[in-house]
């Protein structure tokens, strides 16, 4: 028996990463050491290599996560750049019209909204802080799964471990939850995302720009460095035919589709595209089995809440597990797990619902209420109490917030 683990995470990206070394980090207190192996078959080399496109947005509550999991101290470095402002506009408006909603920490008394984080700086910096504190990472992939009474045995493609409770962390595509039976609603946006890495004439001023356009969302998330990394979401045959481009036939469309909201643009780096999804797990738990993350649901990118949610998951169960060990209950026993889905499944909900309705509205919408909506970004930024409500959300402080979320 010795050689069952307290808990595996199938999945070491930034969530399921994140997960393990606040298990670790918590139990390192009174109530004795928890063994927590992490199962990931591509672990990112340190940071230190080419700039990469795919970024993150952190908001305020993950940044406390990550402080919590011990890995925030990790992610800081001349890489990370805070954002202070954020301007959204539609096309029907001047980006610098009174059309536009514009989102500034500094009226709500914040340093800063979040920070930009490539995407593989923070799931280093998150395994790294797993491996400090004496988790165990293996390096394969999880090809089976049997759900025993009393443990979990998982087969790798090295090998097999055995675990008292196993959390799915394996992304959209997760085989955690596919193996075990978990159904979800798959929704196809038919479009795809396009992340690249840009440089603009005019600085980017310390500001996410997001324009909604009829056929898409086109952000620019600034970077350290001065440049900025694009999210531009378009219909698939769109996104097809920008992949395709040259360089500066690419940066040409790109001028267009920004209306040079921060002059003219050259690429520096490859266009990647992202086929985008909304997938929403009908049940997030099973008998010793717990999804978080993408693995449970993923979102529309045009809010950039996607790790933050997923990271509020992780959040959310470790704090339960941990309790549950308090009261000598057994952390995989399903009426422990159910608690964490109560939580996290209608704060999710709510997020996901929300976001699909700014990308039809705002990115798609032609008729009388897209219209209304696409106007009211200019009336909702004369109303502050509406803007403190996204500036809220935004920060990712509002709904009920896991212990290590909050300041
Ligand atoms: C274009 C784009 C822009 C985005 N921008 C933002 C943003 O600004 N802010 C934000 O919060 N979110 C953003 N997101 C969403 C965000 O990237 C995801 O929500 C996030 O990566 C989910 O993290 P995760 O750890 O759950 O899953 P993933 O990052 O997908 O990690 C899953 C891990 O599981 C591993 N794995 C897969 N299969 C197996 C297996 N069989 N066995 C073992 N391991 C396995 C993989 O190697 C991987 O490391 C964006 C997404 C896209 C597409």
């Amino acid at each position: 028996m010795s050689d069952i683990l307290d808990v595996l995470v199938v999945g070491g990206g930034p969530v399921g990463a994140c997960a393990a070394a606040l298990l670790l980090a918590s139990s390192a207190d009174d109530i004795g050491p928890l063994r927590v192996g992490v199962l990931e078959p591509n672990r990112p080399r340190p940071a230190g290599g080419p700039l990469e496109s795919r970024v993150v947005a952190v908001s305020r509550a993950s940044e406390h996560i990550l402080k919590s999991a011990s890995a925030w101290d990790r992610v800081l470095g001349p890489r990370v750049a805070a954002y202070e402002r954020m301007r959204i506009w539609h096309e029907s408006f001047a980006p610098s019209s009174a059309g536009a909603l514009v989102f500034d920490a500094a009226e709500v008394g914040e340093p800063n909204l979040g920070s930009i984080v490539a995407h593989r700086l923070l799931q280093a910096a998150l395994l790294d802080a797993v491996a400090e504190v004496g988790g165990r990472i293996e390096p394969a992939g999880l090809v089976g799964l049997h759900v025993g009474p009393e443990y979990v045995t998982v087969e790798t493609s090295t090998g097999s471990l055995s675990a008292r409770l196993v959390i799915g962390a394996d992304g959209a595509r997760s085989a955690v939850r596919q193996l075990l039976g978990l159904t979800a609603d798959i929704t196809d946006f038919k479009e795809t995302a396009i992340v690249a890495t840009v440089a603009t004439e005019q600085p980017h001023d310390k500001t996410a720009w997001q324009r909604f356009m009829r056929n898409g969302t086109l952000a620019f998330l600034p970077l350290a460095d001065g440049a900025s990394s694009i999210v531009w979401s378009a219909d698939n045959n769109v996104a097809t035919t920008l992949v395709g481009l040259s360089a500066t036939e690419f940066a040409a469309e790109l001028d267009r589709a920004s209306d040079l909201a921060l002059g003219h643009t050259r690429l520096l780096s490859d266009a990647q595209a992202f086929p985008l999804q909304r997938l929403a797990a009908h049940r997030y738990v099973a008998h010793r089995c717990a999804l978080i993350g993408d693995a449970a649901h993923v979102v529309h990118p045009l809010a950039g809440q996607g790790v933050n949610l997923g990271l509020l998951d992780a959040a959310a169960l470790a704090e339960l597990i941990m309790g549950a060990r308090r009261e000598r209950e057994d952390p995989g026993a399903l009426r422990v797990l159910r608690r964490y889905e109560r939580w996290r499944k209608s704060e999710v909900a709510f997020m996901s619902t929300a976001i699909s309705a700014f990308d039809r509205l705002l990115a798609h919408g032609s008729g009388p209420i897209s219209r209304l909506a696409q106007r009211g970004l200019g009336v909702v930024n004369r109303s502050q109490e509406i803007k403190r409500f996204f500036v809220s959300r935004a920060l990712g402080v509002a709904g009920e917030l896991p212990r290590s979320a909050r300041p």
